[in-house]
């Protein structure tokens, strides 16, 4: 199947709007973690009713939604009543079986579509859709070869040197840097395949990151594209934890690359609905840095959450005006921000004991915009929510993102 999706014509669904059969214009999410529920609530915003599919009782997106329909992803009496509810659906799950989004897409307009979700849920073959297919304007993801059998780790470990130190990814199921080991050397490699369960990996080697960044796309079925400047992000532990969205966050000459290496990959694939594309600028000893593409999240992203407060339209606004066929306004950013994202360990303090966090003194801060995701029970590494600063100028927001990083105890933001 190729990638190009040739694109149905896309019949707009009006918020507020009641068919012949009295059923209200209602909008459906596959998933119904925290991208769910924003999006939930952005469509809600507009005058939709929406639908969530989600087999937990308490997922975030399901409690705050008009309808929610408790079934596994691939139960069929789940998605034909998904597709009865609702006039255009989508996804916010990355590994949501490509199957359903096919299964729905027979009877209801489906974005993004089931071929390139697939694609990105593997990265075999977004890797290959980076270095073959797409119009990167020349930006290259990271050297990389792929193990999926024992021959192919030998061939890896005799010709490959150049790809050590390096990262061992798992094709399939990595998020948050789960499904990832460093390995250094030909024999840690081996180990780490075997740890892995010798699965379908790709070895990439490892970069020297001067900084990450991302870049939301938002496409809609006639074609038109519109987009936002890149966001700066920082990981700890392979986890994003901060993002700096604000003009002279990155090298210019860089972002606009970025930015426009974003927008032809999401016409390259004919995508439909919010894309996210994950860069790192590598160190290449010239001051300036060079990009190298990482990854692509066919949804909104955590590292856009910022735009819900700093921008005059949101990326989860971007969705729901793609999915239903209505215009895409080209967004603006009105304030500079910073986006802290809370994980579980905000609700521990050093000894492992549960507090609550301070959010007396956290909101008292000018220009902080709390979102928690309704989950009851916070873990360590669980995304919980997250907070984002907007100010008149950049000084403001990094003094007020470094006094709510210490009063919630964030780790590892040295950068801020
Ligand atoms: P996500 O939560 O974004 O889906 P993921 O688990 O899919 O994450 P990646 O984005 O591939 O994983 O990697 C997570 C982080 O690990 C990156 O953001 C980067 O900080 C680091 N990393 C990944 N690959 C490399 C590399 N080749 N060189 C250096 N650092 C890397
Ligand atoms: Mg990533």
């Amino acid at each position: 199947m190729s990638a190009k999706t040739h694109n149905l014509a896309m019949t707009p669904v009006f918020p507020g709007s009641t068919d012949a059969d009295g059923q209200r214009a209602t909008l459906g999410v596959l998933g119904g973690g925290q991208l769910g529920r924003m999006l939930v609530h952005a469509a809600q915003r507009l005058g939709y009713f929406t639908a969530v599919l989600d087999p937990d009782a308490q997922s975030p997106a399901g409690l705050v939604s008009h309808h929610h329909i408790q079934t596994a992803y691939d139960d069929p009496t789940g998605l034909a009543e998904l597709a009865h509810l609702c006039q255009a659906i989508t996804t916010e799950f990355e590994n949501v079986p490509a199957q359903a989004l096919q299964t729905l897409a027979l009877t209801r307009p489906v974005a993004p579509g089931a071929v390139v979700v697939g694609i990105a849920q593997d990265r075999i073959e977004e890797k290959a859709h980076f270095t073959a297919g797409a119009d990167l304007s020349g930006v290259a993801c990271a050297p990389y070869a792929v193990i999926e059998t024992p021959a192919q780790l030998q061939a890896v470990r005799a010709d490959r040197a150049d790809l050590l130190p390096g990262i061992l990814k798992t094709a399939r199921m990595g998020y948050d840097g789960k499904g990832q080991v460093r390995v250094k050397t030909g024999d840690e490699l081996a180990a780490a395949w075997a740890e892995l369960g010798s699965v379908a990996c790709v070895l990439e080697k490892m970069l020297p990151l001067a900084a990450e960044c991302s870049v939301l796309v938002a496409r809609g079925w006639d074609g038109q594209a519109v987009s936002y400047a890149p966001q700066r992000n920082v990981h700890v532990d392979g986890i994003l934890a901060v993002t700096h969205a604000y003009e002279g966050n990155m090298p210019p000459a860089l972002a606009t690359r970025a930015r426009n290496a974003a927008v032809s990959l999401a016409q390259h694939l004919g995508y439909v609905g919010v894309l996210c594309v994950e860069f790192f600028v590598v160190d290449d000893g010239s001051g300036q840095g060079s990009l190298v593409v990482n990854e692509m999240a066919p949804r909104p992203h955590n590292s856009g959450h910022y735009t819900l407060d700093a921008c005059d339209v949101s990326q989860f606004d971007l969705q729901v005006h793609a999915m239903a066929g209505l215009p895409l306004p080209s967004p603006r950013q009105h304030s500079p921000a910073i986006m802290l994202n809370l994980l579980g360990e905000v609700w521990f303090d050093g000894n492992g004991q549960r507090r609550e966090p301070d959010w007396q003194a956290v909101l008292s801060l000018p220009g902080t915009h709390l979102h928690l995701y309704g989950k009851a029970e916070a873990r360590i590494g669980r995304k919980m929510g997250h907070l984002t600063i907007t100010g008149p100028d950049v000084e403001v927001v990094r003094t007020t993102a470094r006094r709510a990083a210490e009063l919630l105890g964030l780790p590892g933001l040295d950068g801020l």
